[in-house]
């Protein structure tokens, strides 16, 4: 079975406003000629290039979605929110919550966005591909129901939870985040649930600040459903994998969810304007290989992931490159360009030992809860 590679040239459309990177234009702040915020279309477009021009793109089963409807995004969206949204987006656009702007024709632009993560999710369920990638953008991890923020204006993971759990498709879902920012909204929607477990890795009081604390685990049924896992900065491959292997990944194991799902960021690699981090290709690889082998442990392969964060013009779509080959297993490799480079900026031992040392932290107040 193939791997089911979901993108729409329209997602890389989306506005993103009148910003000179993280700070609105105005006062001293001199206007951007060319990026606007970080949030850009570029990264997610050199990565279709790249799978177009090395061939993998012929290893992938490449395809659109259709736009997420109505009553998918009413499932995650108060309809105050979804009504204000859509009558600026058919006005001249505008801006909701917290650096959020959308051109006109927004609202649609980020419901297609959240029909691609819908699609892949029931491409999964539905045994049409073995595991599948949503190219989305606008993101989503950001966004709570009636708010958006951190370049997120619908909760695209949420929805296409929702709409699989409406169409019977499944009913326990396991969401692991590794963009290197929290995943708070996908945790507030989901915090007091016990069929859908979120677990995030992080920088810790990356953004946003205030969220993100390993102590945050749930509440009501959803007690033990919501696991952060915040990193120092600085943090590098070993520190990833390390998380994964001791925190993550047995969390998602206990859970014995129907599909795994990744928000996927690439913002935790190692030249990422957004991120203190020292993630690489090899890292994302890595983390491909670990969860693909987990999802085959525990829900009979079926992984999807969903495009979260990313910033790094030239590196993401290299990243990006090696998650798809290892989730294809096709013949195709890129090297890292940076040739290396960023093995050798890897934090010393004294680092990784402290690292270790916060990680054996988390693990021993897991081991110690009363579940
Ligand atoms: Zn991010």
């Amino acid at each position: 079975m193939s791997t089911g590679f979901f993108y729409d040239e329209r997602c890389f459309w989306h506005g993103s406003g009148n910003y000179a990177g993280l700070l609105p234009v105005g006062g001293l702040v001199q206007p951007s000629e060319t990026a606007g915020l970080p949030e850009s279309p570029e990264t997610k477009r050199r990565l279709v290039n790249l799978l177009r021009v090395t061939g993998l793109a012929h290893d992938l089963a490449m395809q659109g979605a259709e736009v997420a409807t109505r009553a998918d995004l009413d499932r995650v969206h108060p309809a105050a929110y979804l009504d204000e949204f859509q009558r600026l987006s058919d006005d001249k656009g505008g801006e909701l919550g917290r650096r959020t702007p959308f051109g006109p024709g927004g609202f649609e632009i980020a419901a297609l966005s959240a029909g691609l993560s819908k699609a892949a999710l029931a491409s999964v369920l539905k045994g049409d591909h073995k595991n599948a990638y949503a190219l989305a953008r606008p993101p989503g991890h950001h966004c709570l129901p009636d708010y958006p923020n951190g370049f997120c204006l619908l909760n695209n993971i949420a929805i296409a939870i929702e709409a699989a759990k409406a169409a019977g498709l499944a009913q326990r879902f396991a969401v692991l985040d590794w963009d290197v920012h929290h995943g708070n909204g996908t945790e507030a929607i989901f915090y007091d649930r016990d069929d859908v477990l979120t677990v995030s890795i992080h920088q810790d009081r990356n953004y946003p600040m205030d969220t993100g604390a390993f102590a945050d685990r749930g509440e009501g049924a959803g007690l033990g459903g919501n696991l952060n896992i915040p990193l120092p900065p600085g943090a590098g491959h070993k520190g990833y994998l390390e998380a994964m292997e001791k925190l993550a990944l047995p969390e998602i194991r206990a859970f014995q969810p129907d599909v795994l799902i990744i928000a996927c960021g690439f913002d935790a690699g190692a030249n990422d304007p957004l991120g203190r981090m020292l993630a690489t290709q090899e890292t994302f690889a890595a983390m491909s290989d670990q969860v693909m082998a987990l999802a085959d442990e525990v829900c009979g392969g079926r992984l999807m992931m969903s495009h979260e964060g990313g910033y790094s013009e030239n590196y993401v779509p290299f990243c990006g490159h090696a998650v798809l080959q290892r989730m294809s297993g096709s013949a195709i490799h890129v090297a890292d360009p940076f040739d290396g480079v960023f093995e050798l900026r890897q934090p010393d031992t004294a680092f990784d030992a402290y690292l270790t040392t916060v990680l054996d932290g988390y693990a021993a107040a897991l081991e110690s809860e009363d579940r």
